[in-house]
């Protein structure tokens, strides 16, 4: 598995060879303000005691308090952590949002817990914590399975223990617990405006086939999302299988399936494929839903998508980025790509601070033009640097960070 941070940090080299930031600042974004080890001890339903390793990393807060999400996976650790933290930094910054970068996580497997035992180990994460969180120190929210019932819990244990009032210390949580009318879809539909800005621009059909990679709260959003507005969505998956259908699928009736059978696997009319297959598969616009790491060099020269929408963090390593742009397919980054999520997580925030609760509507009008904004500056910054999206994408946050830290 490559190293994540290490991705990030080659990243970080290839824009200061693009454009000149001053060595002094990129060294500066070289390390996290702060990363954070813990550990909490857990007492399971059994009765024995286990303890679980958890992390914050705070990597940068010259735009505003850290913000980002937790993240649950047995493969979460300190590297990935901290890359994730610091593409928030230059995702927050992208999006134009006063907030900085940071992330957590827990290495666990969360499937095999129950209930009960998620709910005291995510108030012990917490627990453990709160004295680095608050509205206008560090924001978490959530990532890869983590949900609103969990930030409820979190909000609640914090709450508890600080005698905060306002609920803005974390944000994703449950409308009735404070949380936004439209953050759930917001990833989703943050990536389809940034897509829909830059389509004609990047050379792609009004009417897209699309193949998208994951089916958990972004990808499977993203895909309704997409079918919605006429385009053709020809394949999905989740972690243990894949589908494709040429001329199509019904969403509808594939949530149904997923539902009923536990998977999307023999799902009538569509032909299973692993996800590797459905990586490779020709398409419109690949969207990777899941995973960093997921398009290496050893996958990149097999990619027939005309263009790919990162809507994971980190799911094209440095490699594999220059064999794309090699062979003319257009990445759309993450840090631009999905950060509808922090900007509507950014609104919960602001909500809270002010006691307000804005409707859906008035939520993605907010949404819509900021994410259009981005999308057309890095455009422009990748066209006058003659460089690809991504370069873009940083050239944009490392001035807004400078001037913030100068
Ligand atoms: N976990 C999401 C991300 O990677 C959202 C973070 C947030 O809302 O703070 O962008």
């Amino acid at each position: 598995m490559q190293n994540p941070f290490q991705n990030a940090m080659a990243q970080l080299d290839k824009v200061a060879k693009i454009k000149n930031f001053g060595e002094e600042f990129i060294t500066h974004l070289r390390q996290p303000d702060r990363d954070i080890r813990i550990s909490i001890p857990i007492q399971m339903d059994n009765g024995s005691l286990n303890i679980f390793e958890g992390y914050r990393v705070e990597y940068n807060n010259a735009l505003g308090p850290y913000k980002g999400g937790i993240r649950y996976h047995p493969d979460t650790e300190i590297n990935e952590v901290k890359a994730l933290a610091f593409w928030m930094a230059i995702k927050c910054a992208v999006a134009n949002i006063p907030m900085g970068g940071g992330k957590g996580g827990i290495t666990v497997d969360p499937k095999k817990l129950s209930k009960g035992e998620l709910e005291r180990l995510s108030r012990g994460w917490v627990r453990r914590l709160s004295d680095i969180l608050g509205p206008h120190k560090d924001v978490p929210a959530p990532d890869v399975n983590t949900t609103p019932e969990i930030m409820a819990w979190m909000v609640d244990e914090y709450m508890k223990l600080t005698g905060e009032k306002t609920g803005a210390t974390f944000t994703g949580k449950p409308i009735e617990n404070g949380g936004s009318e439209g953050r759930g879809e917001a990833t989703g539909l943050g990536g389809f405006y940034v897509f829909d800005s830059l389509r004609a621009q990047i050379g792609l059909p009004e009417k897209c086939k699309v193949v998208i990679q994951g089916f958990g709260n972004v990808g499977g959003n993203a895909a309704r999302i997409f079918a919605k507005n006429g385009h053709t969505v020809i394949a999905v998956s989740d972690s243990k299988s894949a589908i494709v259908k040429e001329d199509g699928l019904d969403l509808k009736k594939v949530e149904t399936h997923k539902k009923e059978t536990g998977s999307l696997k023999d799902f009538p009319g569509a032909k299973n494929i692993t996800n590797e297959e459905l990586l490779e598969l020709p398409s419109d616009l690949l969207v990777p839903a899941a995973f960093e790491n997921v398009i290496t060099e050893a996958n990149a020269n097999s990619i027939k998508a005309k263009a790919v929408l990162e809507l994971a963090n980190g799911p094209i390593t440095p490699e594999a980025d220059e064999i794309l742009f090699k062979k003319g397919i257009r990445v759309i980054p993450d840090v631009l790509a999905n950060s509808g999520g922090v900007t509507v997580s950014y609104f919960e925030w602001d909500q809270n601070l002010k006691n307000e609760h804005w409707t859906e509507k008035q939520v993605f009008d907010k949404l819509k033009p900021m994410m259009e904004d981005a999308s057309q500056k890095i455009f422009e910054r990748a066209k006058e640097n003659k460089t690809y999206l991504r370069m873009g994408a940083f050239i944009l946050a490392l001035e807004r960070i400078k001037e913030k830290m100068l």
